[in-house]
């Protein structure tokens, strides 16, 4: 059946010899691979997903890489699930199948930053994700479908909607503001303030215009920031992948933050830690902010991130328009990768700008995570 491959246009992938980064996501295995890895003698390896709560390959220790792994090497190449082989690319399921690649993989980058230890030829992105897209059915559309449908019907029923197309063209017509600190600011009191409906898209970029924000914004960015990195188990943490292929963990707890190595048995020690007050929010380079402006670019395009203000919606019972709720939680999702970034500055001690290949680090450590959060749609 036809998925959109939009999002792959101008992207090349080849995956990288001693990465192994998506081996830290534990593998969902279906019906089929579960039988097909018991045939081959490794029941021992399946057990219950800590993230979804299905069938899924074991992870060393408990919170390390996939059991498979092994000095970065995988033990079952040849037979692994299709998770791994699809990697980086994911198939969203919502109102139509749309492939979304996920931006963590530095095999997505390797034009930017010349890594020449391919362990396949580089090609583009489309053609490298285009045999997995063959498994999908019309069927396996029909819940995700009606679940949109449902959604869609209550935002009506409450008076709450805004058509998707207005929506992304407002957040396009945005998107420049969202490059500074105080336009994101201006963004976010936008979304909790404004209570009239939908507008077109240049006059609600004109209200923002003549916006004065008050928001504390370094402190918003904290409270975001000790959601995700907060957490009390270090193998519940999101996992950035260096440039040099070294993998950390970054935990907050009480006002530091501190780096930990991550390894293929799970967290190990740490390597440094510092005040959340000596994360600064740095400034943006021109190069930085038209990459930014990119990447604000593929979270409209995505149907995962509308399916997961979807999901926020929803489950707070549709208490709030659509339109705020969608800007609010892009505004938040550009502050949190902008405080990231920053965040790793500080710990490699580098710049006092964004630049654009500080922003490619922030993006491998962030967009993991946002492809990991709720959604009302489905990844199969
Ligand atoms: S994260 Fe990307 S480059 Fe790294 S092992 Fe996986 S597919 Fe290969
Ligand atoms: S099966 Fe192999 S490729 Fe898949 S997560 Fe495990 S080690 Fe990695």
């Amino acid at each position: 059946m036809d998925a959109d491959l939009s999002l792959l246009k101008g992207l090349n992938f080849t995956c990288l010899e001693g990465c192994g980064y998506c081996c830290l996501f534990q593998p969902d295995v279906g019906p089929e691979e579960e039988e097909r890895l018991n045939d081959m003698g490794l029941s021992w390896s399946i057990t219950r997903s800590h993230f979804s709560g299905s069938r899924a390959l074991k992870l060393q220790g408990g919170g390390g890489a996939c059991i498979f792994l092994k000095n970065r090497r995988c033990q079952i190449y040849e037979d692994r699930p299709h998770f791994c082989r699809e990697f980086p690319f994911h198939i969203y399921l919502g109102e139509r199948a749309q492939v979304i690649p996920n931006l963590s993989c530095r095999g997505l980058w390797l034009s930017e930053e010349g890594n020449d230890k391919y362990l396949m030829p580089l090609k583009p992105a489309e053609e490298a994700a285009m045999p997995f897209v063959q498994r999908i059915t019309d069927e396996m559309l029909d819940a995700p479908r009606k679940t949109m449908g449902e959604f869609h019907a209550l935002l009506e029923k409450e008076g709450m909607g805004c058509p998707r197309p207005l929506l992304s063209d407002i957040a396009a017509a945005l998107k420049e503001k969202l490059t500074d600190y105080e336009g994101i600011a201006a963004v976010l009191e936008f979304s909790w303030e404004y209570s009239g409906e939908p507008l077109p898209p240049d006059e609600i970029a004109e209200k923002l215009n003549g916006w004065a924000p008050e928001t504390d914004l370094k402190e918003e960015a904290i409270e975001g920031a000790r959601d995700a990195l907060g957490l009390e188990n270090p193998a519940d943490l999101p996992v950035y992948s260096a440039e040099d292929l070294s993998w950390y963990i970054f935990q907050i707890s009480g006002d530091r933050i501190t780096r930990k190595r991550m390894t293929e048995k799970g967290p190990g020690r740490d390597t440094g830690s510092l005040s959340l007050e000596d994360v600064p929010l740095l400034p943006l380079t021109g190069e930085a902010k038209a990459l930014l402006t990119d990447y604000i670019d593929t979270l409209i395009a995505r149907d995962a991130f509308y399916g997961y203000v979807a999901y926020l919606l929803s489950e707070e019972g549709v208490e709030s328009p659509l339109l705020n709720a969608y800007l609010g939680t892009l505004a938040t999702a550009v502050l949190d990768l902008l405080w990231r970034t920053s965040m790793l500055m500080r710990f490699e001690g580098s710049g006092a700008k964004i630049d654009r290949r500080a922003l490619i680090n922030g993006i491998v450590f962030f967009d993991a995570d946002i492809l990991d959060a709720p959604t009302l749609g489905e990844f199969v």
